[in-house]
């Protein structure tokens, strides 16, 4: 579960990124975090994931409580919250099997585990057949898909995709963001951060919409023109 309780984010220059936000995401709910440049949306992952405290106000994620976590506790904490980032950050000189297994061996799997789970997650986000490329050789559906597999490997109960479909055409879109899916039915809990507006309609899933660092609306993100 992720909890925020009137959280209140101000930078250093005073700059107030977040100006009070509460939000509650349930264990196993597909939700859509959107909302204009600057409006606090990476500020808000950030916190998620320990990278920053808040100034005031509480959050609760997966069982941390983050505005007093100790920094010893964070990897624990970050090995629940698979994060794919917005470019990838995918490391170019290894193989896409190496890519997922190496995100393993940084929390000490052992090579068994290893040697089971990576093909596992790679056959679900439909690698299989490309394990020994190199992320230069593939497409950017590709490169994003293998992004979600080394989120996905160390097993975490929350996923946070950050504009997974920032880089693609509307129909790799589709398909990342069936896949995104299809995860969360596995029982992830997913957060997709986007301004895409279109594809949060389409999707018809509960949307926090943020702006100027408060939650302006918490719904269902339907077309309300096109809804009757
Ligand atoms: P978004 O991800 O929605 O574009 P951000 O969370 O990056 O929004 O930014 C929210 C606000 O906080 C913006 O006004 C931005 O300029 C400010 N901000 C973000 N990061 C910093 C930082 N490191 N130092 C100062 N201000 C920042």
């Amino acid at each position: 579960m992720i909890q925020f309780n009137n959280v209140v984010k101000s930078y250093q220059q005073g700059n107030n990124a977040l100006a009070g936000v509460s939000m509650q995401i349930e264990d196993g709910e597909f939700c859509f975090l959107t909302g204009p440049s600057g409006s606090g949306k990476s500020t808000i992952i950030k916190l998620i994931t320990g990278e920053l405290k808040p100034t005031s106000g509480t959050i609760h994620v997966n069982g941390y409580s983050l505005e007093r976590i100790r920094r010893r506790e964070i990897p624990y904490l970050r090995r629940t919250v698979g994060v794919v980032f917005q470019d990838y950050r995918l490391i170019e000189k290894m193989t896409v099997y190496e890519n997922v297994a190496f995100a393993m061996r940084v929390v000490g799997a052992r090579e068994k585990e290893i040697r089971e789970r990576v093909p596992y997650v790679l056959e679900l986000v439909g690698l299989s057949n490309k394990m020994n490329r190199h992320p230069t050789e593939m497409s950017g559906g590709e490169q994003q898909r293998l992004a979600i597999a080394r989120a996905l490997v160390n097993n975490p109960s929350t996923i946070i995709a950050d504009e997974p479909t920032g880089n693609l055409d509307p129909e790799r879109s589709m398909e990342i963001m069936s896949l995104l899916q299809e995860i969360n039915n596995l029982g992830t809990t997913m957060l997709v951060v986007t301004h895409d507006l279109h594809l949060v309609h389409t999707f018809g899933k509960r949307n926090i919409c943020i702006d100027e660092g408060l939650v302006v609306d918490d719904g269902l993100g339907e077309d309300e023109e096109v809804a009757d």
